[in-house]
């Protein structure tokens, strides 16, 4: 069953409030782009919102069209700092159970750095 409720003391929480450290790449006043702390990739950040949302159904229903265009915008500018953008990278939100999300606070994994294969293990 997928999560409704927000918890407010899942990881990414903790990361905003400033009580777990994290590599920032980025912030604005409405998004945070840190370092993946088990990288997948030579190039692994996690963009995320600094509201509390879920996943990216809870955010595209109830987010503000501000906070929606500064996520898009932080994504863009993530890739541009960590120079993904050069070659190509790929972008991964997961959401709920199936998605296998394990931290339940949206977040968009930019990948990049090397060929990042297909799109599942095939
Ligand atoms: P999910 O499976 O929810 O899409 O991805 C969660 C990601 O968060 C994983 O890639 C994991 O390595 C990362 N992560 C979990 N805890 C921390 C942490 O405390 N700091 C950082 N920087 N990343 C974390």
């Amino acid at each position: 069953m997928k999560q409704h409720l927000y918890d407010n003391n899942n990881i990414f929480a903790k990361i905003i409030r400033g009580e777990v450290s994290c590599k920032k790449l980025d912030e604005c006043p409405h998004t945070l782009t840190f370092y993946d702390i088990n990288p997948q990739a030579p190039i692994h950040v996690l963009v995320i919102p600094k509201g509390a949302y879920i996943d990216i159904d809870d955010f595209s229903i109830k987010a503000s069209v501000e906070e929606q265009a500064a996520f898009v915008a932080a994504i863009g500018r993530a890739a541009k700092l960590t120079g993904a953008f050069e070659k190509g990278y790929r972008i991964i939100s997961n959401v709920g159970a199936f998605g296998h999300q394990e931290v339940p606070h949206l977040h968009v994994h930019i990948l990049g750095g090397e060929p990042i294969g297909p799109i599942r293990g095939r």
